[in-house]
């Protein structure tokens, strides 16, 4: 039974109040006014007693609570007391504060605990990334010293180790920028810059950019619906950030060149519905299975560990394509099937008609 500290002093006190009262009815020397003058002075002082001596009681055991919180949650003290002093059921409005905030704390330290794990390995891998293009650089710059030292300097064999020296740094430098790119994005300080542009010239702009990669693996790529390739200006207008867009794009065309079949096809597709445009970029490589689906997004995760380091990515180029997307508030979604290929598409808003 939920009883207040009220109703116990009620109850107490009309307990006494009766046998008092009994006990002069009993007594017949008590005239009747003073019997009934007696059991109000003894149901009034018997509350005032109990109640009073209750309410001192729970007071003290919520301060004796509160003093021991104090040091935890020193910050939400004050407030607390204040809302719960002098209200009813205090005793049980606490034990609910403390469960809530037990709960709370609870969930603070389970997140602190995911992210210190998640930073851990993301310090693990930034160091072991680094490793690999510093050591390579410096096993180069070490050999010519070292030559030179001998008196064995061939100029060839210099300018090789310098030019494969130069080859580690650049990687380096790319590794370094899209650490700083996924930080600051992550960090939520970059902010996407909306502008009207036309797609088809991005794409364009995009294969003749990658156009020597494509030829080195004998990979066309295409725009679809063909019909795309002769649309002039406006083209096929979105609004978001050019350069950011670009990024993305840059990345999935490259990796769809990377991973895709060799003398294959990667074609980038722009489909408009009413309000957005979606983008997708398809290769017919050999697909990507199941398990890694959803783990290509995360950061430095490789399926093929040794063959994507050796072709030269960061291993962060879909991480920052999702946060990019998603700062668009958009989604970027993959499609693929083993042997078949490998899809990857999102969408974006189209600027309202004038
Ligand atoms: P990387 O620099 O290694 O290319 P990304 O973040 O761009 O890093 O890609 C992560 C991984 O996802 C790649 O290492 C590769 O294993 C896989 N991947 C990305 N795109 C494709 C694709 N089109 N086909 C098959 N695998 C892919």
């Amino acid at each position: 039974m939920n009883l207040s500290s009220r109703t116990v002093a009620i109850l107490i006190a009309l307990l006494v109040a009766g046998v008092l009262t009994t006990t002069a009815i009993i007594v017949p020397t008590l005239p009747f006014r003073e019997a009934v003058l007696a059991v109000g002075i003894t149901v009034a002082g018997c509350f005032l007693l109990v109640y009073l001596s209750f309410e001192a009681l729970i007071f003290q055991e919520i301060n004796g609570i509160y003093a021991g919180l104090e040091h935890i949650k020193r910050k939400e003290f004050k407030r607390l007391s204040n809302k719960f002093l002098f209200r009813s059921e205090p005793i049980k409005r606490v034990r609910d504060e403390i469960l809530q905030m037990a709960e709370r704390r609870q969930q603070e330290l389970e997140e602190l605990k995911r992210l210190q794990v998640l930073r851990r390995e993301f310090l693990a891998d930034v160091s072991h990334e680094l490793k690999t293009p510093i050591f390579a650089a410096q096993g180069f710059v070490h050999t010519i010293l070292d030559e030179d030292e001998e008196g064995e300097s061939d100029p060839v064999m210099r300018r090789k180790f310098l030019q494969k020296a130069a080859v580690s740094l650049d990687a380096l430098d790319a590794l370094v920028q899209d650490l700083v790119t996924i930080s600051q994005l992550e960090k939520g300080v970059v902010r996407m810059r909306r502008q009207r542009f036309d797609l088809v010239t991005l794409v364009r702009e995009i294969f003749e950019l990658l156009e020597q990669q494509a030829a080195r693996r004998d990979v066309r790529l295409e725009l679809f619906p063909p019909t795309l390739a002769e649309l002039s200006d406006p083209g096929l207008p979105v609004l978001a950030d050019r350069n950011r867009i670009r990024q993305v794009l840059v990345n999935l065309i490259d990796n769809a060149i990377k991973y895709g079949r060799e003398h294959g096809h990667v074609v980038v597709s722009l489909v408009e519905s009413k309000s957005a445009v979606r983008l997708a970029v398809r290769d017919d490589g050999a697909g990507i299975a199941q398990e890694h689906l959803n783990r290509i997004f995360e950061r430095f995760y490789r399926i093929d560990k040794s063959r994507s380091r050796e072709s030269g990515g960061s291993g962060l180029g879909l991480a920052i394509s999702k946060h990019i997307i998603e700062a668009h508030k958009s989604t970027i979604r993959v499609r693929s099937e083993l042997g078949q290929g490998t899809t990857l598409e999102f969408k974006l808003p189209r600027p309202k008609a004038q």
